[in-house]
């Protein structure tokens, strides 16, 4: 893995394309040839790959993570009656909001960005980015750095995030003194990150907001679900729809070069380049990403698994006896195979066993579609025993206790003594 990720790195180093950010003067003057690559896998262990250790500003990337922090601490409703959710397909420092609503059209842009900075409960603007600073540093793992001169240099010549701010406040949606607001902005935008903190913020986002280094919950799943959808359709300023034809996962840039991008489940990657293209995104990490996505089939609306792989096995023990071995990751589509190829077959037994002990995980929706399987037979005046040594599925349904075995055996030795207590069939 190191030697790949080295490899494909190396692959793109070569690429000169680009320009710094002009707008903010400080980040003019930084290191152009800058290439790091971090990895996190979503058990927590990282790879790093050129400078993964050299420092820039978050910029950008900051806004999905104070808008995960607004929706968190006010909730979804009161955040969305100020920011809405639409890809606005303007650049991210348009002095524009939403014709109807009259509210910025989303996060990822500068409007709903400093929009959101202003949702963050505090009671004054050190308070508020005290919030912030602590939130981002338990997100990452450590006490994330202001980089002060990024910050000065932004806040003197940051008159079109001004504009935004005063706009917004004519339009009644920010609450607070704009320039109080846009202080707490341009120092959200200056913390200081590598390519490595990226990674983590991508495998925090990935493990649906636990750390999975400090094993510490940051965000709750639903909160990080919204984030990751809005990732999607508006990370990558107005070339979002590129990205994810390309690349396929939840993503974020800033101006500062760096761009973190999100399998959920899998993993998550910080790369640094500052060199951007005219939209705003880094050359080399839109290209390092994209590669890296078609190598190892990263893209999230890849149909890895058939849903055939829940069965893992059918098998009949005893003549009027079948046993459903499943295995994996139990969802709704698998589950519901599960049932109808049961039912597909139900004129070639008597008792069915469903056998959940290789069971990784289940969903809601598939442990109720399983629970009702039982009765289901039942009426089809056959029988349906669960074998769920770890109480998968009857940890909520207690009723079918009754019906629950450890193991196959002790389940297939039941439905014999069933089978002959009914003589329907006779055993072999
Ligand atoms: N601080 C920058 C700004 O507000 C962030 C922009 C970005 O990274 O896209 O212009």
């Amino acid at each position: 893995m190191q030697r790949y990720l080295d490899g494909i790195r190396a692959e793109h180093a070569g690429v000169a394309d680009g320009e710094l950010a002009q707008y903010i003067p400080e980040l003019a003057s930084v290191d152009p040839s800058g290439f790091g690559l971090s990895l996190s896998s979503a058990d927590g262990f990282i790879y790093e790959s050129g400078d993964a250790s050299v420092e820039f500003t978050i910029q950008s990337i900051s806004k999905p993570l104070t808008y995960a922090l607004a929706l968190e601490r006010i909730g979804v409703a009161a955040v969305d009656a100020k920011i809405g959710v639409e890809p606005s397909g303007e650049a991210f420092n348009e002095i524009s909001v939403d014709h109807i609503t009259k509210t910025p059209k989303n996060p990822m842009i500068n409007a709903g960005a400093i929009a959101a900075v202003s949702l963050v409960p505090g009671a004054s603007p050190d308070e508020r980015f005290a919030l912030i600073r602590d939130f981002y540093s338990a997100i990452v793992g450590h006490r994330l750095e202001l980089d002060v001169d990024v910050y000065a240099s932004e806040k003197a010549a940051g008159s079109r995030n001004r504009a935004i701010g005063y706009m917004l406040q004519s339009l009644g949606v920010l609450a607070d003194d704009p320039d109080d607001v846009l202080d707490v902005y341009f120092r959200q935008c200056a913390l200081r990150v590598t390519s490595t903190d990226l990674a983590k913020i991508g495998a925090t986002l990935a493990r649906g907001g636990v750390n999975p280094q400090t094993g510490r919950r940051v965000l709750s799943a639903a909160v990080v679900r919204r984030t990751l959808s809005v990732m999607v359709t508006c990370g990558m300023y107005d070339a979002a729809g590129d990205w994810v034809s390309a690349v396929g996962m939840p993503a974020k840039s800033g101006v500062g070069g760096g761009i973190v991008a999100v399998l959920p489940g899998q993993l998550g990657i910080g790369v640094y380049s500052p060199r951007l293209d005219d939209k705003g995104n880094s050359v080399r990490g839109v290209l390092l990403c994209r590669s890296l996505s078609e190598q190892l089939g990263l893209h999230f609306l890849t149909v890895a698994r058939d849903s055939r792989s829940t069965l893992r096995a059918v098998h009949e023990p005893s003549r009027g006896i079948r046993v459903y071995e499943t295995h994996g990751d139990l969802l709704f589509s698998g589950a519901e195979q599960v049932l109808r190829v049961a039912d597909r077959d139900r004129d070639d037994f008597e008792v069915a066993i469903l056998d959940v002990s290789r069971v990784d995980d289940i969903d809601d929706a598939a442990r109720a579609l399983l629970s009702g399987m039982s009765s289901a037979l039942r009426s089809a005046g056959k029988v349906g025993y669960l074998v769920d040594p770890d109480g998968i599925v009857i940890r909520s349904e207690p009723d079918l206790q009754a019906v629950c075995f450890h193991t196959v055996d002790a389940a297939v030795d039941e439905a014999r003594s069933w089978l002959d207590r009914n003589r329907r069939v006779s055993p072999h």
